[in-house]
């Protein structure tokens, strides 16, 4: 049987992922937790107002992922670039921001 990934897990490959590809520059949210999704999420990250990364208030992971560290981890990295460009939705700057962390290898073993 396939232990699920806890909260704590999730804090810790943040933690790891902001030091590896992000230079450590990422504020820690408050919350980062599995949870209840809304339709057709795998995640999302909710801003108490869209400006500094330290202003980032919430991620959460949908438990329908929750089974599996590799997707939880793609969806974590997925929020990160919304910590990392909190104005760029799914634009350019977002998708600059995924080739650069694909480029890094960020994603192997992942996808
Ligand atoms: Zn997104």
């Amino acid at each position: 049987m396939a232990l699920k990934t806890s909260d704590a897990q999730l804090r810790w490959w943040y933690s790891r992922y902001n030091r590896a590809y992000f230079r450590g520059r990422l504020g820690m949210p408050y919350q980062i937790r599995f949870g209840n999704a809304s339709d057709g999420n795998i995640a999302e990250t909710t801003f108490l107002g869209i400006g500094k990364t330290s202003e980032v208030v919430d991620i959460l992971i949908s438990r329908r992922v929750q089974w599996s560290l590799r997707l939880s981890l793609a969806a974590l990295l997925h929020e990160m670039i919304h910590v990392a460009r909190p104005r760029a939705e799914h634009g350019e700057g977002f998708a600059r921001e995924r080739r650069r962390l694909f480029r890094e290898g960020a994603f192997d073993g992942l996808i």
